[in-house]
């Protein structure tokens, strides 16, 4: 349930409601952002009587919350997240670029990449230290030594990090070092790890589980935000289905359903949906057309030795050309809604 308060609502009439939801055993929760307070009911096990609220001083509306997920949720927050990272901000109506290796193998393979994607027009880096991996005997990151190449690639690009998080173990460490911490699709249920993400300082990008439904996915990224930790980027990585043309299947009808589910910008990871590199680029442009929130592409300079995802990674030249491409449709979209504007109002 979710209690509206009046725009001029006094700090004493939203403690009152505060107050009686605490009476019931239950969580009060601010909704950030808005012209008016509203308070979350969280932790209540069964409905809620809104008559307890509805002639309290200060109380505009009384909301009850139809979807299992509430901080994620569009009920709770009308309003668009963004999320800052820098200088950089992921949801506020333009689109953002992460891209960069799979997995950080040196110094100077991180940086040549680092820079090509910088000059193409990435805004922020990728590249993974901690890497899970099918098979036990693949590489599986430089473990701290490739966190501290990230932090140089940072100080001589300027570029924010992302960086992926396999465990409680090594969170804090992940967490000193990256900008934007990334949970991968096989942890996107490791509610442990969820909850640990709900404590850090640091904004928390989670791609969907390869078998997810929406809910589960939103039910996951509530797992962060019930934690406290109101930074989360949603990421579509594609779906495991029968089809062999591509690794797995981009669900681009992901973006309008989460969109309407709810306020957290999501993005859209086609390298790992496509998991070969003639589909990056189409898939990129068909994301920026549902208007994700941006995209984070695998870039490689030598992707035929990179020690992970080298099929799926794009040579830097390539890498130009999907800025160049998504730009353009990017510009088409917004001309068309802002003349679709023009037609409403004349
Ligand atoms: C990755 O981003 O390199 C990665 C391992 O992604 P996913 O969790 O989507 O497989
Ligand atoms: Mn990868």
């Amino acid at each position: 349930m979710l209690i509206v308060m009046n725009q001029k609502a006094t700090a004493e009439e939203i403690d009152s409601v505060v107050k009686v939801i605490e009476s019931k055993g239950y969580t009060a929760r601010a909704i950030p952002g808005g012209e008016r307070v509203s308070i979350g009911i969280l932790h209540n096990q069964g409905p809620v009587d809104g008559s307890l609220f509805l002639g309290l001083p200060g109380v505009k509306d009384v909301i009850p919350i139809t979807k299992p997920y509430k901080l994620v949720s569009r009920e709770f927050k009308s309003e668009d997240t963004v999320v800052p990272v820098g200088e950089i901000s992921i949801g506020n109506g333009q689109f953002t670029i992460i891209a960069g290796p799979c997995a950080v193998e040196s110094e100077h393979q991180a940086l040549t990449i680092a820079r090509h994607v910088k000059q193409a027009g990435a805004q922020l880096f990728r590249g993974g230290a901690f890497k899970p991996r099918t098979s036990p005997y693949s590489f599986h990151g430089l473990g701290e030594e490739g966190l501290k190449i990230l932090a140089k690639v940072r100080d001589a690009t300027g570029l924010p990090i992302v960086t992926e998080v396999m465990d409680c173990e090594t969170f804090d460490l992940v967490e000193a070092y990256a900008d934007v911490i990334q949970i991968g699709t096989r942890n996107m249920q490791n509610f442990s790890l969820l909850r640990r993400a709900g404590r850090a300082q640091k904004p928390i990008l989670i791609k969907r589980g390869m078998a997810a439904t929406i809910d589960e996915w939103l039910m996951a990224a509530e797992y962060i935000m019930e934690g406290g930790n109101n930074q989360v980027i949603l990421c579509e990585r594609g779906v495991r289905t029968f089809v062999h043309h591509s690794r797995n299947t981009l669900d681009l009808s992901a973006v309008p359903a989460v969109c309407k589910e709810s306020h957290l910008p999501i993005i859209i990871d086609p390298s790992h949906a496509a998991g070969r590199r003639d589909q990056v680029i189409p898939l990129s442009r068909a994301a920026i057309a549902v208007e994700a929130h941006g995209l984070m592409v695998e870039v490689h300079n030598a992707p035929e030795k990179a020690l992970s995802d080298g099929a799926q990674s794009l040579y830097p030249y390539q890498f130009e050309r999907l800025c160049r491409q998504v730009r353009s449709i990017f510009g088409v979209i917004q001309n068309g809604k802002s003349n679709l504007k023009i037609a409403a109002s004349g």
